[in-house]
């Protein structure tokens, strides 16, 4: 007997073998010698080496040896036919170790091939070798076709058995089966649990599949968005974080602020990446990083470079002009008395901007303007906390990061458009900003950390002197703009706007011209304000159809624009200038106002009706105006009998007094002199003389004050038509500053009291 060792033998298929075992060996010795049969007998445990009686199954096989090589091992390898089962009957042990087993053995042949039961069994079994297959492929088809040649049951059991499975426990179920029916139901039942079991298998084998599919597919998909990202510069946060940290520690700031934004920064590896917050972080840095913390523009302090700049940009304005210099010549002395701060006022269009601008280019400084009309919130100067994602810095950090330098020239345009409301007062931030002991530390509520504004010059710009907060006015230094005369406007358009215009639409001297008249039209007939801004619209709308004009038709070479074709390029006029009465009237006098477009002639009208002592005042008139009205009709009762007007008026009559041109505001006490020359002339039916026009303000007893804004007054009374206007006395000395033609054409009368108004202005007085 030969102890077989993971391997059954099965009648009808020869097997191979490589005996290593002594007991072996001598097993196969003793029967070559004798010319035996060999009994192979499959030991229960594989790896047991000398197993013991006990341990065998207690079916084998009855072989005859075929062939043999001895090796020089002292194995042999053998092949041997395998001829029938042996049923044990009992083991004899070798006697000596290394001896050979002997086996007692009944030889048992198949049974029942031939029963119906058997052929059923045997169509079954095939059926179940088949699933079988299917569900595992490896099986080479020449067995197969091997196995199906086979007719009878137990063989066909056998031969499936002994090549086709693999489990010795399987193998033995076969063997043990001397009946062909028994045997083939055995095979089916064998055949079908791996069936089963590879069946699981694959199943298993597929989710197990499927879950190493997915992970690699999303370790995949994660590290393609990686490298994506990578290419976009974006990187993961840890990436962003770097970027971060490096950028703040190359960038200029303070320590400190250095020390805060790290600490920022690296808040960038602790939020996800697609958060809000994330979001807000990065913001913040990327604002705080963009601030020129120490980019400084070199100062140019050349008075005399200064100059020329401002005289190549500017016509007139010689007064600004000389203050702008002396400002800049402290400057140059006190370089760190930095309390002045200029404040420009004037009317729109009078050339404040770009006065601003040619300081900051001669200084060689960054220009940038900060808009502070409608500001009414302390945050739009101080900027909003920085919780949410679109808040941002106040006005001011905004305008320097425009700027892009630490030291540029702040225009605060329009600080007389400050308002307030609940949530804080602008004005007192601002004062803060102006504020040289606090403004080297400017905490602006978004930033978090001081910004040293120490270094801006900031020069602030206003329409109005009235409307800006005190304590603002109050700290600055102001230069007033007044409005330009037609001549001044006429210069201005002819050195700058016109060949400024022209050059922006393409045009030259050969191709384009104005005529003087042609823009004094325009001043005069299409524009109605003391700046230049209008003026320059509608010459930028001429050179545009100029323009156009050249290039639509070759043939034209020149545009050339007098009075006489000027409305059909802009259009007629757009407006008509108040013409004085054709003749003298009664109760209506020539009036001057000084408006925010200039000076305006205005004809207040007077009306006395039957009635009871009312007084009645329209036209859109202020306080002032209303309270100098009621002082007109108290002088005129108290010096009715010399004035030739019945003494009782006041309890008989209701006057009324109409100021034109109800839809512009009209205040001020200097239309006193006015309203009492109208009153008298009503009630003493005296008429008022066409060619006189008057300013003045008027007290109780009669005497004439002095009045503001002469020059547009009596600009206006010249473009008018007037012959003579009758100014306050002390107003003499500003006759200096009035337009030359103005003063040369005009006849003025200088009076202190209303009686040498009077005189003058009513017929017969
Ligand atoms: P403001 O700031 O006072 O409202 P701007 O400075 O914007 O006025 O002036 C409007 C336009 O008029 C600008 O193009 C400016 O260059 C021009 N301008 C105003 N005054 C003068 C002047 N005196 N000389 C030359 N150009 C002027």
């Amino acid at each position: 007997m030969i102890p077989l060792r993971g391997a059954v033998a099965f009648p009808g298929t020869p097997i191979s073998l490589e005996l290593e075992r002594k007991m072996s060996v001598s097993a196969f010795e003793e029967a070559e010698k004798n010319n035996f049969p060999i009994f192979l007998l499959t030991q229960k445990n594989p790896i047991d080496s000398l197993p013991k009686p006990n341990e065998f199954y207690n079916m084998g096989t009855i072989c005859k040896i075929k062939q043999f090589v001895k090796l020089s091992n002292g194995n042999v390898r053998l092949v041997a036919d395998c001829e029938a089962r042996g049923e044990v009957q009992s083991l004899i042990e070798p006697r000596i170790r290394g001896g050979a087993w002997r086996a007692n053995v009944v030889p048992k042949v198949t049974v029942g091939d031939d029963d119906a039961g058997t052929k059923a069994a045997m169509i079954e079994a095939k059926s179940d070798l088949a699933e079988y297959t299917s569900v595992i492929p490896e099986i080479s088809n020449e067995l197969l076709s091997e196995a199906d040649a086979i007719s009878e049951g137990g063989k066909f059991a056998d031969f499936v058995a002994a090549n086709l499975f693999g489990s010795i426990r399987d193998k033995m179920r076969i063997l043990k089966e001397t009946d062909s029916f028994n045997r083939l139901v055995e095979l089916s039942v064998v055949l079908s649990e791996q069936t089963e079991l590879a069946k699981l298998q694959k199943d298993i084998h597929k989710k197990v599949k499927k879950r190493i599919d997915r992970n690699q597919k999303e370790y995949y998909i994660s590290e393609q968005i990686k490298v994506l990202k990578t290419e976009l510069g974006e990187g993961n946060e840890d990436n962003e974080k770097d970027k971060y940290t490096e950028l703040i520690s190359k960038s200029g700031m303070p320590t400190n602020c250095k020390e805060k934004l790290l600490k920022e920064a690296s808040k960038l590896s602790k939020v996800p990446f697609n958060s809000a917050e994330y979001g807000v972080i990065c913001n913040y840095l990327d604002i705080c990083l963009e601030l020129p913390w120490d980019v400084k523009t070199n100062d140019r302090n050349d008075i005399s470079y200064a100059r020329k700049i401002l005289e190549r940009d500017h016509d007139g304005l010689e007064k600004v002009k000389e203050r702008v210099i002396e400002y800049l010549a402290v400057r140059k002395l006190a370089p760190d008395v930095k309390n002045q701060i200029l404040c420009l006022v004037g009317p729109p269009g009078t050339g404040k901007t770009s006065i601003v601008k040619s300081i900051s280019e001669a200084m060689n400084r960054n220009y940038v303007r900060v808009s502070l009309g409608g500001v009414r919130d302390e945050a739009d100067i101080r900027g909003h906390r920085k919780t949410y994602v679109a808040s941002m810095p106040g006005r001011i950090i905004n305008g320097i990061m425009r700027s892009k330098s630490s030291n540029p020239v702040m225009l605060l345009d329009e600080i007389d458009k400050l308002t307030r409301d609940s949530h804080g007062d602008p004005a007192s931030a601002l004062m803060e900003v102006l504020d040289t002991e606090q403004n080297k530390e400017f905490r602006d509520h978004f930033i978090e950390m001081p910004f040293d504004l120490s270094d801006v010059m900031f020069i602030a710009t206003a329409n109005n002197l009235e409307t800006i907060p005190a304590p603002l006015l109050d700290r600055m230094e102001v230069i007033e703009l007044k409005s330009y005369s037609l001549n001044e406007k006429l210069s201005i358009a002819k050195r700058h706007l016109i060949p400024k215009q022209a050059e922006r639409h393409g045009l030259t001297k050969k191709t384009f011209k104005i005529s003087d008249m042609a823009i004094k039209e325009i001043i005069e007939c299409y524009t109605k304000e003391a700046g230049v801004r209008n003026l320059e619209r509608e010459i930028s709308s001429l050179c545009r159809k100029a323009a156009r004009k050249l290039v639509e038709d070759e043939k034209i070479k020149f545009v050339s624009i007098s009075s006489k074709n000027l409305a059909d390029y802009i259009g007629s006029r757009k407006i008509i200038p108040e013409k004085i009465s054709e003749k003298d009237e009664i109760g209506v006098v020539n009036g001057l106002a000084y408006t925010e477009f200039g000076g305006a002639l205005l004809k207040v009208e007077a009306s006395a009706l039957s009635g009871s002592g009312k007084i009645e005042l329209t036209g859109k008139l202020g306080d002032v105006m209303k309270e100098s009205a009621k002082a007109a009709v108290t002088y005129i009762r108290a010096n009715a009998e010399d004035l030739g007007i019945e003494k009782d008026f006041y309890s008989k009559k209701d006057l009324h007094i109409h100021f034109p041109e109800s839809a512009v505001p009209k205040d001020g006490p200097s239309a006193g002199v006015t309203m009492v020359t109208a009153l008298v002339s009503e009630l003493s039916g005296r008429p008022v003389q066409r060619n006189v026009a008057m300013t003045g303000e008027v007290t109780l007893k009669g005497k004439v004050l002095a009045i503001g804004g002469l020059k547009e007054k009596t600009m206006a009374a010249y473009k008018a038509g007037i012959k003579t206007v009758l100014i306050p006395k002390e107003n003499l000395k500003d006759l200096d500053e009035i337009d030359k033609t103005v003063r040369e054409s005009l006849n003025f009368i200088p009076c202190e009291t209303v009686s040498d108004v009077l005189k003058n202005a009513v017929v017969g007085h």
